[in-house]
């Protein structure tokens, strides 16, 4: 089975390739054995999961939710972003509740404390290609391997796999509402919008979209300059009351 970021043969034994990075949240979303060759799924582990999970608000809700990593536990640091609950020696085996809450009360709500430390690790275009690699993954699993060795894919998956250099980086949206908890969740979804690919992720409590056909961005490069409103490609239906 050829491998949908390098087109080689996946070999005879490859292992599981996570949509998600586990690294964010264990988890059992995979793709087909053999759609990610071995070579390409440690890449990315190295290159690019250690740069999503570093990413400031995704460190955070990792760090505020103790999310546990690919060894199942919490861990300790992440990014700059270090675990601590004050007068509990073994804070890293604790389990959360499904809402935790910083603060302490009668309510038994828990306190947790975190450090904030400038991360000299972090490559931010390493970040932009780890967010579309997790939005090829979700196609993958919504459309099948075969579809993704298709041309419409090559300049994605050469972006994320092979990119011309440490500074090229497609763009990416980013939502962060302020919710009342940050919730444990990961998911995304794919949206039909014309010639664009784009992909929605909710990374905890961050939106983030990307477009794996790198065609500028919402609205798109090549727009005029100035302020209007848009009208939708969609046909307005037809009014019944039509006088003409
Ligand atoms: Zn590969």
């Amino acid at each position: 089975m050829p491998c949908i970021y390098c087109k080689r043969d996946s070999g005879p034994n490859p292992g599981i390739a996570h949509i998600f990075p586990e690294a964010l949240h264990s988890n059992q979303e995979v793709l087909p054995r053999g759609a990610v060759c071995d070579n390409c799924n440690q890449y990315f582990g190295k290159r690019l999961d250690e740069n999503l999970i570093r990413y400031p608000s995704i460190s955070f809700a990792i760090q505020f939710l103790a999310t546990p990593g690919k060894s199942g536990k919490p861990r300790k640091l992440i990014g700059g972003i270090e675990r601590e609950i004050p007068g509990e020696p073994d804070a890293l085996s604790r389990t959360f509740t499904e809402k935790p809450t910083i603060g302490s009360g009668p309510d038994g709500t828990q306190r947790a404390r975190v450090q904030f430390k400038q991360d000299p690790q972090f490559r931010m275009a390493r970040f932009r290609r780890a967010l579309h690699h997790v939005a090829f993954n979700i196609v993958a699993k919504l459309e099948n391997a075969d579809h993704m060795m298709l041309p419409h894919w090559d300049l994605a998956r050469q972006y994320i796999r092979f990119p011309t250099g440490e500074s090229e980086s497609w763009s990416f949206a980013q939502i962060t509402p302020s919710p009342a908890s940050i919730p444990r969740v990961v998911q995304g979804i794919r949206w039909e919008s014309g010639r664009r690919e784009l992909v929605n992720m909710q990374i905890f409590q961050s939106m983030f979209v990307v477009d794996l056909r790198n065609t500028g961005g919402p609205g798109g490069s090549r727009a005029r300059a100035g302020c209007r409103v848009l009208r939708s490609g969609a046909k307005r239906p037809a009014s019944s009351d039509s006088r003409s």
